[in-house]
């Protein structure tokens, strides 16, 4: 064993060492990304964006941009991988990047640090299931899949089909990407249990106070079968009724605040986004 006299100096070395290493890479981090952020947007991703991405063209022109630079970055950082023989173009890229990155305008952000690589399917894929049916019964089995992602996971996966899809349609309050993404802001504060990284622990008590009772109310809507605005796929889990609430956040809004003010309210904090103002859904309030 050292003696304190020594080993303490060599501790405090050592840890100041990592922390400058930490700060010089953070540093270059930000440096590089305000590099891709200004570099010119491609013609051909923007017209990928236009023609797939439908609440593109209804966001604010401050919207827009802010947008197109966070797809730079996702572009540049996140790598793409084709499954099932499904090859990789720029059209897929952006086309999921434009849709993920809506969850990133007005706030500060990492760009998913969980994530490394977004695999794509061409159509719905089928996955190996084990279900609990009971206390003590479990039951297997072939379930078709859109898209899924884990916290240990570093990769999503999406169907290129389910993709376009969910972007084309912007106040259907389903999409896909929204949904797996949404999966991954939940990750950020190293758990999958429904609550993102919020700042505060008055922000915290307030979200899981909120999601506590609109969780427990679809549930109970799920099992007598009343119909609900949330998917019912969200009364699963915490984490699957944060994901859901996010399609419908997006898509539903005016519905969403009409039903569910509170749910509507922390949302909206968290975002930072008023999504009524731009949705498609506001035609026809
Ligand atoms: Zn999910």
């Amino acid at each position: 064993m050292l003696p304190r006299n020594y080993a303490l100096p060599r501790v405090r070395r050592l840890y100041h060492r990592r922390l400058h290493c930490a700060v010089i890479f953070s540093l270059l981090k930000q440096h590089r990304r305000k590099r891709l952020r200004r570099r010119p947007f491609p013609k051909e991703w923007l017209a990928f964006i236009q023609r797939h991405v439908g609440f593109f063209r209804r966001l604010s022109a401050s919207d827009r941009a802010e947008l197109l630079g966070h797809v730079q970055i996702f572009l540049a950082e996140k790598r793409f991988e084709g499954c099932g023989g499904f090859t990789i173009t720029d059209e897929v890229r952006v086309t999921v990047a434009a849709q993920a990155c809506l969850l990133l305008l007005h706030r500060k952000t990492d760009y998913f640090p969980e994530l490394l690589t977004i695999l794509v399917y061409p159509l719905t894929y089928m996955v190996e299931e084990k279900r609990q049916v009971g206390e003590h019964f479990w039951e297997e089995g072939t379930v078709s899949r859109l898209g899924e992602t884990g916290r240990r996971m570093g990769s999503l996966v999406l169907s290129w089909d389910a993709v376009k899809y969910g972007a084309a349609d912007p106040s259907d309050g389903k999409n896909v990407v929204l949904h797996e993404f949404t999966h991954q802001l939940d990750f950020e504060n190293h758990a999958a249990d429904g609550m993102p990284s919020l700042a505060t622990r008055e922000q915290q008590l307030a979200w899981a106070a909120v999601m506590r009772s609109e969780f427990a109310s679809l549930r109970a809507a799920d099992e007598s079968g009343i119909p609900t605005l949330l998917d019912t796929y969200g009364a699963r889990n915490p984490a699957e009724f944060f994901a859901v609430s996010v399609e419908a956040f997006f898509e539903r809004p005016c519905a969403l605040r009409a039903r569910h003010p509170k749910l509507y309210e922390q949302l909206r904090n968290y975002f930072q986004q008023d999504p009524v103002e731009y949705s498609a859904e506001t035609i026809d309030r």
